[in-house]
């Protein structure tokens, strides 16, 4: 059983829950999409922003370290975008830019390949995620989507409490199976990584496409 659920109704579960995305306030930025609204994966993640740096960890349901610690996991939802730079990434979306991807294919037709230019304006309660057809379509066929899962992982009980310990979260009150591996709250948190989410390093190079990287 996957965590992963794609389509449109995966990610309208979230509601407000899904709020990131990587785009800085009042830079548009172009890209072609990957996928259609029906590749669009959303998962449960759990996210200790609390802890520097925060573990973003899948919601693994049963026996899941998080939940029995009681952080709230939220649905994120993630796009496969092709960036100018000829990457593959993913771009965590919010709740409105599905909406707004999900307006657009149901006028056009699958969104596989079509640029879009994305921005981000205002800030706190009142940022707003605007998704702008620019009237392209593009041959993606070639580029290969990284797996969602690997990059998100680790998705096993143990290397989850593992994560959580390095990051200096006390474990040790958890019970049942999410139990196994527990251990005291570390002295001080290990910084293994640089503060990045897991997706910020979801990148591939690829090969060009005909016509985008000159646009
Ligand atoms: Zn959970």
């Amino acid at each position: 059983m996957s965590v992963i659920k794609k389509g449109f109704e995966a990610a309208m579960v979230g509601g407000k829950g899904s709020r990131f995305f990587t785009l800085q306030t009042d830079v548009p930025v172009d890209v072609v999409l990957a996928h259609g609204v029906d590749g669009i994966q959303s998962v449960e993640q759990h996210d200790w922003w609390d802890f520097n740096p925060a573990p973003h960890l899948v919601c693994l349901g049963e026996d899941c370290p998080s939940c029995a610690l009681g952080n709230e996991a939220k649905v994120k939802s993630y796009l496969g975008v092709i960036t100018k730079e000829q990457e593959v990434k993913y771009f965590p979306v919010a709740i409105s830019i599905v909406q707004q991807l999900e307006k657009n294919e149901k006028a056009v037709g699958d969104l596989t390949g079509r640029v879009f230019r994305f921005e981000k304006t205002g800030s706190g309660l009142k940022t707003r995620y605007t998704a702008i057809s620019m009237g392209k379509k593009l041959d993606v066929s070639k580029f290969v989507l990284p797996d969602l899962e690997e990059l998100l992982g680790p998705m096993t009980v143990e290397a989850q409490l593992a994560k959580l310990n390095e990051a200096g979260i006390d474990t040790t009150t958890i019970k049942g199976a999410a139990k196994k591996g527990a251990k005291k709250k570390a002295p001080a948190p290990i910084p293994t990584e640089d503060g990045k989410a897991p997706w910020e390093d979801a990148e591939e190079v690829v090969e060009g496409i005909d016509g985008w990287a000159t646009m």
